[in-house]
């Protein structure tokens, strides 16, 4: 979890400490953010917020979510022609065109992903291991499952919370040197510094947001939040 002691070599664990932050009011007409207004979606991050929510219930409800989240995301998706028999009588139908995918941010982003399965099924999915140093809050990348052959229409980058801005920048970073035409950005909460670099940082991406925060606290955490989503996911507390 988080800690705030200084560290070996005297460190102050405190990267957030006097940074200045926009406020929430600053950042919610940025172009290109989406945050979502749906009664049902507020509800759902009320249950999730909650400390007393446990792992299995709060893994759930990140599904949830990610659902409701992933059909705002695919709305102005691509279609194509499709035609088939009913049985009934032959017709002209519709299909989602070229290949879609979904790159979690290891860990917290595999209930995300899980959510995107459901909603398209055949979405593929590229597994992109980024930690951040707690003291710097700099992205490291550890894993990457990118494949070398890129046949995408969209791919979505998602994680549950836009914090810094850090891990989100360096994953749209990635991407776009794989030559996905279109790219978007899909998370639970956001807070508004991060928010703002992201879309500063990469203007041209359309960025999906349940909730607007405050602010990230000393250590970079989101107020209010709702904590380490990793470790409310997995139960490792
Ligand atoms: N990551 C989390 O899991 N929670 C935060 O509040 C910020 C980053």
């Amino acid at each position: 979890m988080v800690e705030t002691s200084t560290q070996g070599g005297g460190r102050p664990n405190l990267p957030m400490a006097g940074i200045p932050q926009p406020k929430r009011e600053e950042v919610l007409n940025l172009p290109r953010v989406h945050i979502s207004s749906h009664p049902v979606m507020a509800h759902k991050m009320t249950a999730l917020r909650d400390k007393n929510t446990q792992p299995p219930e709060f893994y759930r409800l990140v599904k949830e979510i990610g659902a409701l989240l992933a059909y705002e995301a695919t709305q102005s998706l691509a279609l194509e022609p499709a035609p088939i028999e009913t049985p009934m009588a032959t017709m002209v139908g519709q299909r989602l065109a070229g290949g879609i995918g979904v790159t979690p941010i290891l860990r917290a982003g595999l209930g995300l992903a899980e959510a995107f399965r459901e909603v398209i099924p055949d979405i593929q999915v590229w597994h992109l291991g980024l930690r951040r140093d707690e003291r710097t809050l700099q992205a490291m990348e550890y894993y990457n499952q990118l494949p070398h052959k890129v046949d995408l229409q969209v791919a979505y980058a998602i994680d549950p919370m836009l914090a810094t801005g850090g891990s989100a920048i360096d994953a749209i970073n990635i991407l776009k040197l794989r030559g996905i035409p279109r790219l978007s950005y899909v998370c639970i909460i956001a807070a508004p510094y991060g928010l703002l670099k992201l879309s500063q940082m990469h203007p041209d991406i359309d960025i999906f947001v349940a909730a607007l925060d405050e602010s990230l606290n000393d250590v970079g955490y989101i107020v209010p939040g709702l904590g380490d989503a990793g470790d409310r996911q997995f139960g490792t507390f």
